[in-house]
């Protein structure tokens, strides 16, 4: 007989997945057996470093790691953070108070707004972006209320642009730079409007800086946590994945405001027990060698990025490079939308990119490809675009 399996409000509440059309296509494209470069997914296709796995292997064999991990982590790797933060930020944090790993940065972003929004309350959240900041919301019983990130705005939010009445609801901030889909960066300038904003409208600021150590041309990506009075104000979220490879590892940590870290402490003490502790001894491992790793990954896709730009400007489509990240957003041609250009690069050049309304309304007009296949795949795949960009 079974029973009616009725599934909960807030899951009906998440928007469409809007990739469904794409991801359809590209598995029958596949099926189909055909040859296809994807640029859709952000997931770096390099292994994670040996030396990690090394860690990794010896961290294995202490039994001592199989237990419980601590409440807040692994203390040396606490230490280790605060010495880079130091060293590449200017910031000194406490690592007992104000570090603590996550299970990648996602798992923080997701559940930070169970520790701060009520029912009811707004979360101000980036369209386009990353689709945990939205979700975590409305699993908190919040509402999520867009700001749009324009070209013409550098693809910042224009936070004057907010109602009186959306920002007396208004509990949590969340921002990403460099930017995930729009591979746009902010400088320190935006984060201090940031924090008037937020001390005027007593908002929590949550920043995602996945990408931090991913720019190029001798650019470097300021912490939020940089700017005088931030830590009063929010916190940062960090990854390992994008960085070290370490996307399946799942390790991450957020740093900044004691208070709000103590709370999504809280919320996490009830859903998970932390990070396997062999993966954060591991860790500690890649930190200490952060400045070598970040050398090379700039390296690599700045080339890709440089030769991808090339040839898809050489083939018709002008695109400004991006200064961050590993993405390309870029403004679709002729009178294609989001999606139908998607789906026209994959039918006629076998190439899959990502429509950029999947990542909010904003989105549209744009799509995304990842520079995260080698240079010979990206020189092939601006040679098939091309094609299609002459028709
Ligand atoms: C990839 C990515 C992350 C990192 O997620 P992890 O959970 O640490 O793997 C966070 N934010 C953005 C915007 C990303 O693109």
């Amino acid at each position: 007989m079974g029973i009616k399996i009725d599934i909960s409000e807030r899951l009906k509440r998440l928007p469409p997945y809007l990739f469904v059309e794409i991801d359809k296509a590209k598995r029958k494209a596949i099926a189909d057996g055909r040859d296809i470069i994807d640029l859709g997914v952000g997931d770096p296709d390099r292994p994670t470093p040996n030396f990690i796995i090394e860690a990794l292997r010896k961290a294995l064999r202490d039994p001592a790691t199989h237990k419980y991990a601590l409440d807040k982590g692994v203390p040396q790797l606490r230490i280790e953070i605060a010495k880079w933060y130091k060293k590449r930020f200017g910031v000194t944090l406490d690592p007992d108070r104000e570090i603590l790993p996550l299970i990648g940065s996602k798992e923080g972003i997701a559940h930070i707004p169970l520790a701060l929004v009520n029912h009811g309350d707004v979360g101000l959240v980036p369209d386009p972006s990353y689709p945990p900041y939205n979700s975590g919301v409305i699993f908190a019983g919040g509402e999520p209320y867009k700001l749009p990130l324009l070209k013409q705005n550098s693809f910042l939010p224009d936070l004057r642009d907010i109602k009186h009445t959306i920002l007396g609801k208004a509990k949590i901030l969340f921002l990403n730079y460099p930017n995930n889909p729009t591979a746009a960066v902010c400088d320190n300038a935006f984060f201090k409007d940031v924090v008037r904003f937020a001390e005027k409208h007593n908002i929590a600021v949550c920043h995602d800086a996945a990408y931090s150590e991913i720019s190029f041309d001798g650019l470097a990506a300021p912490s939020f946590l940089e700017v005088e009075g931030a830590k009063a104000v929010g916190v940062e979220f960090h990854s390992f994945s994008k960085i070290f490879n370490m996307t399946g590892w799942r390790l991450g940590f957020v740093s900044g405001n004691a208070k709000i870290i103590e709370a999504l402490a809280k919320v996490k003490a009830n859903v998970d027990s932390g990070v396997f502790n062999a993966i954060q001894i591991a860790g500690i491992a890649a930190l200490r060698r952060i400045d070598k790793i970040t050398k090379n990954v700039k390296g690599l896709y700045q080339k890709r990025r440089n030769l991808f730009i090339k040839e898809l400007n050489k083939a018709g489509w002008k695109i400004t490079p991006p200064r961050a990240t590993f993405y390309v957003w870029a403004p679709v041609f002729g009178r294609y939308t989001s999606a139908s250009l998607a789906e026209k690069i994959l039918k006629e050049a076998d190439v899959v990119v990502t429509p950029g309304n999947g990542f909010g309304l904003s989105g549209e007009g744009y799509v995304r490809m990842a520079l995260t296949v080698n240079e010979a795949s990206l020189r092939e795949a601006a040679r098939r675009i091309g094609r299609v960009i002459e028709k």
